[in-house]
């Protein structure tokens, strides 16, 4: 059954009798369009997805069966009104995708009763396909040679941001693509910053350098943190370390369909709390990744939501010190029947560089 069939099934079952796609990757889901400017009129057999010049050629080669392409050089929400016509009924859209503008013009302007919805592409989503699962191993296939050979460069003497640029070097060489987010190099204290910029910071020898970053292949992505140390490891690094390692592992060791989201979050966080560290693991243990970096499902302490087979989820415990730095191992998994696959093939052992 095709992705738009099942939308249209949801749809159905929800008593929407026709849907307006404005998020561009949920587009793209739908109606296998990569471009960057269009919506997608949905109704109860098929789809019309709403385009400008630019992109038509591109379109009408790239739409699936089951969808039409209506070019219009006009604004593509005022062309997608035209489309619904005199349409009365109820028109779902996705409350976190469309500017309060326009929902004023949509008010204005149609016969049609509004329903805001959120999630409604979003959970099709969550559930990968072979083929997607496969692109997807693909991207983070990239990742990890992008984290061996980044591993012969580290160091001391280059700076956070000379890291940073040579992984989006590499991994723009070998995908072809853009990174798939903002690359985080973060050394010695700074490191305790989990998301950090990377700035101008020398990296001596006794600093750790947290790196996080992924790869695009074929629109899906990848997501991959470690972090090593510069030199001969200190005890404590090694503490941190054995900790958030086997955060990481109880959480893989647990993590199968059925396993509530935040179950598998309180596995690592039960395990780094019994350390002492329960306070310096302030975010979730991970989220889901396709044609975004974070997606459904959310592995958080307030998501009660069971895992599902074909779900991709990350992994990624992490301890952060205030002074002293940070420690985080981020895997991908996808999570199967009876268990999850690790897609990530980097080494998690700790590695010493730059010696
Ligand atoms: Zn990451
Ligand atoms: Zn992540």
């Amino acid at each position: 059954m095709s992705r738009l069939s099942k939308f249209i099934d949801y749809l159905k079952d929800e008593g929407i009798d026709k849907f307006l796609v404005t998020n561009i990757t949920n587009v793209r889901y739908l109606s296998g369009f990569t471009g960057s400017t269009a919506c997608l009129v949905v109704d109860d057999s098929e789809a019309t997805l709403v385009t400008d010049f630019r992109y038509k050629e591109q379109a009408e080669a790239e739409v699936w069966r089951g969808t039409k392409v209506k070019v219009d050089n006009r604004e593509t929400l005022t062309a997608a009104l035209d489309v619904l016509g005199d349409f009365d009924g109820k028109l779902g859209f996705e409350a976190l995708s469309l500017a309060y503008s326009s929902y004023t013009t949509l008010s204005e302007r149609l016969k049609a009763k509004l329903v805001p919805t959120s999630g409604a592409v979003e959970r099709l989503r969550r559930t990968k396909d072979s083929n997607e699962v496969a692109t997807i191993a693909r991207a983070v296939k990239i990742a990890d040679e992008v984290f061996s050979e980044i591993l012969e460069e580290i160091k001391p003497g280059l700076t956070e941001v000379d890291i940073a640029a040579r992984i989006d070097f590499l991994l723009r060489k070998k995908s072809q693509n853009i990174p798939a987010f903002e690359t985080i190099v973060a050394s010695g204290p700074h490191s305790s910053l989990p998301h950090a910029q990377p700035t101008s910071r020398i990296i001596s020898e006794g600093d750790m350098v947290k790196m996080d970053f992924g790869a695009i292949w074929d629109g899906y992505r990848s997501d991959i943190t470690r972090t090593v140390f510069v030199g001969k490891a200190s005890d404590k690094f090694r503490e941190i370390y054995d900790i958030v390692l086997h955060a990481n592992e109880e959480a893989i060791s647990g993590i199968r369909a059925g396993l509530k989201a935040s179950e598998a979050d309180r596995l690592a966080r039960a395990l780094i709390e019994s350390r002492g560290y329960g306070e310096n693991f302030g975010h979730s243990l991970g989220h889901g990744v396709g044609l975004e970096v974070h997606e459904a499902p959310r592995l958080s302490s307030k998501n009660d939501s069971p895992l599902e087979a074909g779900n991709v989820v990350t992994v990624e415990p992490g301890i952060y010190i205030p002074g002293w730095g940070g420690v985080r191992i981020e895997d991908m998994v996808l999570v199967d029947s009876d268990g999850c696959t690790v897609l990530t093939k980097s080494s998690k052992d700790l590695i010493e560089v730059g010696t």
